[in-house]
């Protein structure tokens, strides 16, 4: 529940008076097919401690072992994020007890991260940019969950009980700390959505992880402080945790910038916390007070060897870097000759990659954009899923729109051989040899439809005779039904214009 009623102040005022530092922190779950430390699957939704050992269990005894993948996946995020790797670095032990951490530390990077001073230039809702530095990425381990029995909203306020699922303990978690963010001014609500919006799209540009915001495998934090203007000296700034979305991000900055700016504006101290946002009103409320690095006793990780990636490794890494995906958009709209709001569209839509994938593939890229937004889209909404889980891939759509063109069926026939790859039945090409869709182009079986449908309306045959050539959709509209629709309904027509001379 939300926390009492809070003083805010008009965003208006809160620009004239003051001035908004950010620091924005993300935690990225990699998707790694195993564990960090262990070989223990990483997959989401499995029963309760199903994928759990010795090692993320923390039983005495067991040792961890670092995950390769998981390494190469920080430094590709690192080199993405320009950051300057490190050739030397150990994992840390962060010390604290914490139910859903069941080795009582976790392990994680410290003054040794792999990646350091990078920067990201991430555009704004006006075409653009703004730098966001980055101070760090490193490497860590998830905790498990908590879950909360008999409360109202799942809150361990008013249960009756807690359970522990650590399936998730271990997971590889990469968390990316900027620099503080200063010079956004008004903008710096959007800054910080605009920051998470590209370091989204870009972690999966790079495959590292699905970044699914509402699972939890991208996870922001975001700190603000306020400062008088003219100040240069920071203010005590709060952590809110766990945003989870990007409007949510915009909305909990904004909110915390006007809470912040009321209590100093009323003489009041801000205090050193973390809050919690609540996604129903869009306020943050206090959680527990911020414990100082001191806190955790990090001390260099006895049991793991330091992460040592050569030089080689590092620079053979750095040409598997994609192109930031909002320069690749830009790019793609102006060759598709595409206008902002078609190209928004399509983005909102999800359907730009597997246009693009659809495109690659083979396809022309109008017919690829029909498929996706318009069939496709609808077949999504009707299953209730992303159109990205659809079963289909777009190199199958790509061999559908192949067919088409060459003539080898009709576009109402290409939508039901379409229907059967959703229902698993196999590739297109397949399933139009196995079900006989082919289109009839054989004139010579065509034009026996034609003679038989023309004698079955002698009537109709005798009106186009006379010229009234408009009665001959009715003799096509037969001749289409006499071949399961699966004729070229023009070739059809010329025959029978043909018949009838
Ligand atoms: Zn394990």
């Amino acid at each position: 529940m939300s926390a009492p009623t809070v003083d805010l102040m008009d965003y208006s005022d809160v620009i004239a008076r003051f001035e908004p530092v950010l620091g924005m922190e993300v935690h990225v779950e990699l998707n790694t097919a195993t564990k960090m430390f262990c070989g223990c699957p990483t997959e989401f939704g499995a029963q309760p401690n199903t994928q759990v050992c010795p090692v993320c269990l923390g039983l005495p005894g067991s040792l961890p072992v670092v995950n390769q993948k998981a390494v190469e996946s920080a430094i590709r995020i690192g080199l993405a994020l320009n950051c300057t790797i490190t050739p030397w670095g150990r994992f840390a032990r962060k010390n604290y007890f914490y139910p859903d951490q069941p080795k009582n530390y976790q392990i994680s990077q410290y003054d040794e991260p792999i990646a350091t001073n990078g920067h990201l230039d991430v555009l704004l809702d006006d075409g653009s940019t703004f730098r966001v530095e980055i101070e760090r990425a490193h490497m860590e381990e998830d905790t498990g969950k908590s879950v909360h029995i008999g409360g109202a909203t799942g809150r361990i306020h008013g249960a009756s009980h807690s359970l522990l699922d650590y399936n998730r303990a271990g997971v590889p978690l990469i968390e990316i700390v900027t620099k503080p963010i200063t010079g956004a001014g008004e903008r710096a609500p959007e800054v910080a959505r605009a920051y998470v919006t590209a370091l989204r799209d870009l972690l999966k540009a790079l495959g590292v992880s699905d970044v699914k915001m509402e699972q939890g495998s991208l996870r922001c934090d975001a700190n603000v402080s306020l400062m008088p203007i003219g100040a240069t000296e920071f203010g005590t700034r709060t952590e809110t945790k766990n945003v989870n979305s990007l409007r949510s991000v915009e909305v909990a900055v904004r909110f915390e910038m006007r809470r912040q700016a009321a209590v100093l504006a009323g003489g009041g101290t801000i205090v050193q916390e973390t809050r919690h946002f609540h996604e129903t009103d869009g306020t943050t409320s206090p959680g527990r007070r911020k414990e100082t690095a001191e806190d955790y006793r990090y001390f260099p990780e006895p049991d793991l060897e330091p992460v040592a990636p050569d030089a080689e490794w590092v620079e053979q890494l750095r040409g598997t870097i994609p192109e930031y995906p909002w320069l690749r958009r830009a790019r793609i709209q102006s060759d598709w000759g595409l206008s902002h709001e078609v190209m928004r569209d399509l983005v909102n839509a999800g359907a730009l990659d597997l246009i693009i994938a659809t495109v690659d593939a083979g396809a022309p890229a109008n017919e690829a954009r029909s498929w996706w937004v318009a069939y496709l889209t609808e077949k999504a909404k009707e299953r209730e899923v992303p159109l990205d889980e659809l079963p289909i891939t777009p190199a199958q759509v790509a061999e559908v729109i192949k067919l088409v063109d060459a003539k080898s069926i009709n576009n109402k026939v290409a939508k039901q051989v379409v229907d059967y790859v959703l229902a698993g039945e196999g590739d297109p090409a397949q399933i139009v040899e196995a079900k006989g869709l082919g289109m009839v182009s054989d004139d010579s079986a065509l034009q026996a439809e034609v003679e038989k449908a023309l004698a079955a309306n002698p009537d109709i045959a005798d009106k186009i005779r006379s010229g009234k050539v408009q009665a001959a959709g009715k003799i096509v509209g037969d001749v289409m039904k006499a071949t399961r629709g699966q004729a070229d309904a023009a070739r059809v027509r010329e025959l029978v214009l043909a018949a009838c001379v």
